[in-house]
């Protein structure tokens, strides 16, 4: 009986939808527009309800013709006394309309829209809202527009606070306004909740409903800030909620193997270190040791910038899980960085009676190799992704380490760490990530951070070098070959290129060669060389035999050569700004002064702000925040791989406040529910769920 009332009701007035279905439902939308639609991720009505504004403008205040002001952005109230389309050069038309009101008259123009000069018919009213600019005296530009003798409801484009979305091709504006709008009036039941309400009045959130109408069409900027506020916690509260779960169920396994870090290898390494560790090193030691220790597989991320110790780190879990007879696998994401590696990790295990060895794409003796591995007489093997193939068996895998983890995809991970039974994993990154990216990308592993660098460090001092400053430039260069310092200049090309015209190496190399560094020992390095040619230039160049090496980005990571004290790097706002830091990382590894000089002038604002970050500081951590607010997250490293660059309401650039909030408050739920089981946190379990998706 019910249903049946429910359905005259409905068909006395307008028909409702309910959120489940697909958007084409609404009016207006056909089965184009919704594909479009589909690429915002909009599918169902729900999902167009939740499609949040990226930002509003501020349209209630109606501005007199008379007062209008150029440059400014103003709303006006104005009649219509004349309107034409105006013929231009090809096939180009604008549309002009003469406006009034009690104050005085302003034109309105429209690029092309030339059914917009019959749209205002003389004699109409309308609300125009846009930036005042110059046409036959002041004009709008390309204002939005609102008819006025439509009913009042219908005002949502102008006259009101209006919300801006993030778009697609052939999607307005006015149309995502027209349809949210449609959606709202037509919704045939409320927007599910899935705060439970302590939640919501701990910190004084309003309802989803509520919401969702506040985000849209605020009444005031408050209304609408707290509306972002609610969708913003709510996302950032699934992913915490799903990386804690995740990390608790680690720590609540009793299966990992429980090293020994009592052993004779581990007592040699501490005490035969040619160096004392610095306080961060001692507790990234300690953090290590205990969760190789422990039941519970390790699962930690070691962070610390280029240069600040992380192998010396790693080379106390190597021993600890030699001692108690099990084997090391270290994966690299480049053989230059396998290669690096392992020279180090050899030398260490040959003094600690170990067995290291490396497999790499190109490794000759590759099966012996496999063949020992598999019977445990290899105890450190460094590779690349060759590790991870099937042919490769441990015979008792005990410890993984995995080197700048986030140029790896998850699985790849996790294909290594399933080599072994039980195994414990150590990711290790030199690219600095900022805390709320760490926090959600990473939150589910514990995190140990190296802040600091050996002692006797001087910080490298980054310049932009203008061209009439080159000359001296060269001279410093020659005058550190004199005092026996070695010098890095990277290009950003091989050959030549007629489509950019960036400096080549090779053209680079033959001109400073022959002339500024003449009486210098010079050479060549790119990709393209052979792998033993490149080998032996590497060497000659770490031998001390180079004076300066000229190169393109192959030395980004990989080469360890503490007397080269300057770098060079042409074309500098071709590189990123994290790859630039990477690069410079290659020098300032000794105890001199290292100086890295950028060249070329930017053409864009933000290519000159790269640059002068990185002259500012030398602190990774601050490069990467600076690069994330510059950027925002979708760029940033490996994001466009998960679902952080959708967020639809949070900012990993502002939200750090209210991340901390969730992740304490994951914390509570997870310790009161750890299943998320309760009826009262059905609707957590759901926004849990949906994180974890969205997270891999
Ligand atoms: P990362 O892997 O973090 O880039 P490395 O482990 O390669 O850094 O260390 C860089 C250099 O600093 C190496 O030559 C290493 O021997 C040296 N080193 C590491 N820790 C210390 C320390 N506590 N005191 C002095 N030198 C150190
Ligand atoms: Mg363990």
């Amino acid at each position: 009986m019910t249903r049946t009332r429910n359905s005259q009701s409905s068909e006395q007035t307008a028909p409702t939808h309910s959120l489940e279905r697909e958007v084409d439902a609404l009016p207006g939308i056909g089965p184009k527009r919704a594909k479009l639609l589909a690429k915002l991720g909009i599918h169902s009505i729900l999902d167009l309800l939740l499609y949040l504004p990226k930002n509003y403008q501020d349209r209630t205040a109606l501005t007199p013709i008379a007062r209008l002001s150029e440059g400014e952005t103003a709303t006006i109230l104005a009649e219509v006394i004349e309107s034409r389309q105006i013929r231009m050069r090809g096939r180009l038309s604008m549309t002009e309309v003469l406006l009034r009101d009690e104050t005085g008259e302003v034109r309105a123009t429209w690029f092309g829209r030339g059914y917009l000069a019959k749209t205002f018919a003389p004699g109409r009213s309308a609300l125009f809202s846009g930036v005042v600019g110059k046409y036959k005296g002041l004009a709008l530009k390309n204002p939005d527009y609102e008819l006025v003798e439509g009913n009042d409801e219908d005002a949502i484009h102008t006259g009101c606070i209006v919300p801006m979305y993030r778009l697609t091709e052939k999607v307005s504006q006015r149309m995502l306004r027209r349809w949210i709008h449609d959606a709202l009036e037509t919704m045939a039941s409320s927007i599910p909740d899935r705060l439970p309400v302590r939640l919501r009045s701990k910190h004084r959130l309003p309802t989803a409903n509520s919401a969702v109408r506040a985000a849209h069409f605020p009444d005031t900027m408050e209304s609408a800030s707290q509306a972002r506020t609610r969708f913003a916690y709510e996302e950032l509260l699934g992913i915490q909620l799903s990386v804690l779960k995740q990390r608790a169920l680690r720590k609540s396994e009793h299966k990992s193997i429980r090293h020994t870090i009592s052993g004779p290898r581990l007592l040699a390494t501490r005490q035969s270190l040619p160096f004392r560790l610095t306080r961060d090193q001692q507790r990234a030691v300690e953090n290590v040791l205990s969760d190789m220790a422990s039941p519970h597989p390790m699962v930690r991320l070691l962070q610390g910038d280029v240069g600040c110790g992380k192998t010396v780190v790693a080379i106390h879990a190597i021993a600890a899980a030699c001692d108690g007879g099990y084997q090391t696998a270290l994966m690299a994401p480049t053989e230059v960085l396998a290669d690096q590696h392992f020279r180090t990790l050899q030398r260490y295990a040959s003094t600690h009676h170990m067995r290291c060895e490396i497999l790499t794409g190109s490794t000759r003796n590759a099966s012996s190799i496999r063949k020992d591995i598999a019977s445990g007489a290899v105890d450190v093997i460094v590779g690349t992704h060759a590790l991870i193939q099937e042919s490769v068996a441990f015979h008792a895998l005990g410890l993984v380490i995995i080197d700048e983890q986030h140029r790896f995809g998850v699985l790849q991970r996790s294909a290594l760490a399933e080599k072994g039974l039980h195994t414990d994993v150590l990711h290790m990154t030199a690219t600095p990530i900022p805390r709320t990216l760490c926090l959600t990308l990473y939150g589910g592993m514990d995190i140990t951070l190296i802040d600091e660098l050996p002692p006797g460090r001087l910080p490298i001092k980054t310049r932009c070098i203008p061209n009439d400053k080159l000359a001296a430039m060269h001279r410093y260069v020659c005058e550190q070959a004199a005092l026996g310092f070695q010098t890095y200049v990277i290009c950003p090309l091989i050959e030549e290129s007629d489509s950019r015209k960036l400096t080549s190496v090779k053209r680079h190399f033959e001109a400073l060669a022959g002339s500024a560094y003449s009486s210098l020992r010079t050479a060549l390095l790119h990709g393209r060389l052979a792998g033993d040619e490149k080998d032996s230039i590497l060497t000659a160049f770490r031998d001390g035999l180079i004076d300066v090496l000229f190169s393109t980005s192959v030395i980004e990571v990989g080469i360890d050569v503490p007397n080269a004290t300057t770098m060079i790097i042409e074309d500098a706002a071709q590189f990123g700004m994290t790859q630039l830091h990477q690069l410079r990382g290659r020098i300032g590894r000794g105890a001199e002064q290292a100086y890295c000089f950028l060249i070329g002038s930017p053409s864009t604002d933000d290519g000159k702000r790269r640059l002068e970050v990185l002259c500012r500081t030398s602190s990774g951590f601050e490069l990467a925040e600076e690069d994330l607010r510059m950027r925002g997250p979708g760029e940033f490293f490996g994001v466009h791989q998960t679902g952080l660059s959708d967020l639809r309401a949070a900012d990993l650039v502002r939200d750090i406040r209210l991340l901390d909030a969730t992740r304490r408050d994951a914390m509570d739920i997870l310790r009161a529910d750890s299943s998320l089981a309760k009826p009262d946190n059905a609707g957590l379990a759901e926004l849990t769920a949906a994180a974890s998706e969205f997270l891999l």
